[in-house]
């Protein structure tokens, strides 16, 4: 893979967010972590929030934030933590809606994609297995996958709301993917819940847009961030070699687009969607 350079420069006004309080869910880890640390460079004040609290700890201590540990899931929680961080800080200014997870990956089942594009690529169709990911795919797997992505989206964007309509102010970015726009098979929970964001905050972006507050999203095509490490290498490889810019995006790369979306700078984007995946979507 070919090395990956940082940015040498922005779009964005330095210390344009000073003053400004940013919530951040699953800021422990990944994209995340990168949103916080580029928010707090341009003066943000950070509440970590994510179900490990050692890795939310870190990046707190690295960035001068504050920590909120809970599950997205949890509606009271979220509800808590955002009032929690109005109340000491008077101001909720952006909230990004990040936590997320991938489906865990099945080698039987890359092993037999594999299989089946060779046999495709062959011309063997009735030699293909199929692979029933749908058909295998549990409650509680289905369940998770909405819940962390959809429902944590939702409950975190009406807990925000309840403190930006009367202020007439604030930016809440939610963190789609690639998948959401251009599915692909086998990963059907998390495409659905993905593409369910989108609809998300296309709606409430148009519903609060005359009250001075932006909703919009982001879909980050393939990141070099923990949340692939457990990719099968074979599968990984097929899929660099699907993405025109030919290499993974760098967490960076998409906190300049979420810093972009929670600034002054994008005050005409209002439930939109935006895609940084090097040409894949
Ligand atoms: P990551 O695994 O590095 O970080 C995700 C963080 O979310 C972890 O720290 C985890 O503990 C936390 N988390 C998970 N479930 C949670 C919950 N219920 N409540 C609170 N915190 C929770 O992953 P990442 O790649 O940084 O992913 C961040 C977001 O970006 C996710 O929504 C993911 O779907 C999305 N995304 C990632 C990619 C990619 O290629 N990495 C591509 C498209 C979209």
């Amino acid at each position: 893979m070919p090395t990956l350079r940082p940015m040498t420069h922005t779009p964005t006004t330095p210390g344009a967010l000073q003053g400004q309080v940013a919530f951040i869910t699953g800021a422990g880890s990944g994209l995340g972590a990168a949103f916080a640390r580029r928010l707090a460079r341009d003066g943000a004040t950070i509440v970590i929030n994510d179900l490990s609290p050692n890795a939310a700890a870190e990046v707190a201590a690295e960035v001068g934030g504050e920590t909120a540990i809970f599950d997205v899931c949890d509606s009271v929680a979220f509800d808590a933590e955002i009032d929690k961080a109005v109340a000491r800080h008077g101001r909720i200014d952006i909230l990004v809606n990040n936590a997320g997870i991938a489906p865990p990956t099945d080698t039987d089942r890359v092993q037999q994609a594999i299989a089946n594009q060779m046999a495709r690529m062959e011309g063997r169709i009735d030699d293909l297995v199929p692979p029933n990911s749908t058909v295998e795919l549990s409650d509680e797997d289905w369940d998770r996958m909405i819940k962390v992505h959809l429902y944590g989206t939702f409950y975190g964007t009406r807990a925000a709301l309840r403190h930006m309509t009367p202020a007439r102010s604030g930016a809440v970015v939610n963190v789609s993917s690639v998948l959401g726009l251009r599915p692909m098979a086998g990963a059907m929970h998390y495409a659905t819940a993905k593409a369910g964001i989108i609809a998300l905050t296309k709606s409430v972006g148009q519903e609060v847009a005359p009250y001075g507050i932006r909703v919009n999203a982001v879909c980050p095509g393939w990141i070099d961030t923990p949340l692939l490490g457990a990719m099968d290498p074979m599968m990984m490889a097929g899929i660099v070699m699907q993405i025109p810019k030919g290499r993974m995006g760098r967490p960076d790369e998409l906190a300049e687009l979420v810093r972009f979306l929670c600034g002054p700078e994008s005050s005409y984007c209002n439930g939109d969607v935006f895609a940084a995946s090097g040409g894949f979507a």
